[in-house]
């Protein structure tokens, strides 16, 4: 600990992504990235913005959030964009959570909701899945805020409509965010509640259903109240918030619809050809609604397998919670991936046998 540190730099315990090797014939099977390129136009879109690089960009995205707000039916208002649904989340707690109130979330959830709530001096309280992963709805009921990604991170379990419905009727008095980083992948978004609850922050990204985890672009879907005191934030501490490029290359994506389509149509086929796969290697699989799939092996150990694939070069993820530390968190990439990942598996549990 250094001597210079203030009270919040001392208190935070930051967040350690997974790892990010890049070196040539590495298969990367763990920080849930799209395994196909961003939509064709995305690259001509951002070297044109690049002319203009000189100026600054629209401080209000006023052109992403009116292709944003009409991909989704609702108003510009009602949309509000940052770097990365990462930093929409920063600026959510400090817009809508505070001392006071514990805040709840899953205890098998984003690791990045504890971080921001040290780093915000925001109480909180992790609320125990069940057995089978499922979210113990009633037990979010009075909280002084509610965050839950959805698809579940890293279990993939997607929780339907009614659920976070109820959710919100038990929660009228704070805000409630829906994290749907990977709900391209799933059913249908919680963003058809928001002209009924004005508590309801629906958060996205672009990292994962289109391709753009560099390009750092994710966004807010709520009532304009709630659009607006995360301006009033975003205001206050970086006023221009998502650059040229990204603006534009986000928007690029979001106007080429067949693409997102077929790219995330080929995801979920491969997601389920994997599932397969896996139980027939011996795996027990939880359901995944999202683009990864969770799972863990009874006869071995998961940090074992993690490693054994680390030396054959592919990289998944395994996570130290105890409750968790099991499993491995495995994103679909291809096809041809997907069959390297199943061959280097089959040879890792013959030798264990
Ligand atoms: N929420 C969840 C549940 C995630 O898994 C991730 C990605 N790790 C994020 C938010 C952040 O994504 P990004 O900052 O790339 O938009």
């Amino acid at each position: 600990m250094n001597r210079f540190w203030s009270e919040m730099a001392r208190r935070t315990e930051p967040y350690v992504p997974g790892e990010q090797l890049n070196r040539a014939g590495i298969i990367k099977l763990n920080t849930n990235e799209n395994p196909y390129p961003p939509a064709p136009r995305v690259t001509e879109a951002i070297l044109e913005a690049a002319q203009g690089l000189r100026l600054y960009p629209s401080p209000t995205a006023d052109s992403l959030r009116r292709v944003i707000a009409d991909t989704e039916g609702l108003g510009p208002e009602q949309v509000f964009t940052a770097n990365g649904s990462d930093e929409v989340l920063a600026f959510s707690f400090m817009a809508f959570f505070g001392p006071g109130k514990a805040i709840r979330f899953p205890d098998v959830s984003y690791s990045f909701y504890p971080v921001y709530s040290n780093l915000f001096g925001v109480p909180f309280e992790e609320v125990p899945l069940r057995d089978d992963f499922s979210l113990d709805i009633e037990d979010f009921s009075g909280a002084g805020g509610v965050i839950l990604p959805n698809p579940n991170a890293p279990t993939g379990i997607y929780e339907p409509l009614d659920g976070i419905r109820r959710i919100l009727e038990g929660n009228p008095d704070c805000v409630v965010i829906i994290d749907e980083a990977y709900i391209d992948f799933a059913g249908p978004s919680a963003a058809t509640l928001i002209s009924e609850f004005d508590n309801l922050l629906v958060v996205r990204t672009t990292s994962k259903s289109r391709s753009l985890a560099g390009l750092r672009v994710g966004y807010a879907l709520g009532h304009p109240g709630l659009i607006e005191g995360l301006v009033r934030i975003k205001d206050s501490f970086n006023s221009y918030t998502t650059d040229r490029l990204a603006q534009a290359g986000a928007e690029a994506a979001f106007r080429d619809m067949a693409y997102f389509e077929e790219t995330t149509a080929k995801i979920v086929a491969t997601r389920g050809r994997s599932a397969m796969r896996l139980a027939e290697l011996g795996f027990t699989v939880l359901p995944s609604s999202a683009n990864f799939l969770f799972c863990t092996h009874p006869q071995t150990d998961a940090g074992t397998l993690y490693e054994e694939l680390k030396s054959r070069n592919i990289l998944v993820r395994h996570f130290g919670k105890p409750r968790i530390k099991d499993f491995l968190r495995i994103t679909v990439g291809t096809d041809e991936e997907m069959d390297k990942l199943f061959g280097a598996l089959e040879e890792i549990l013959n030798d264990f046998k």
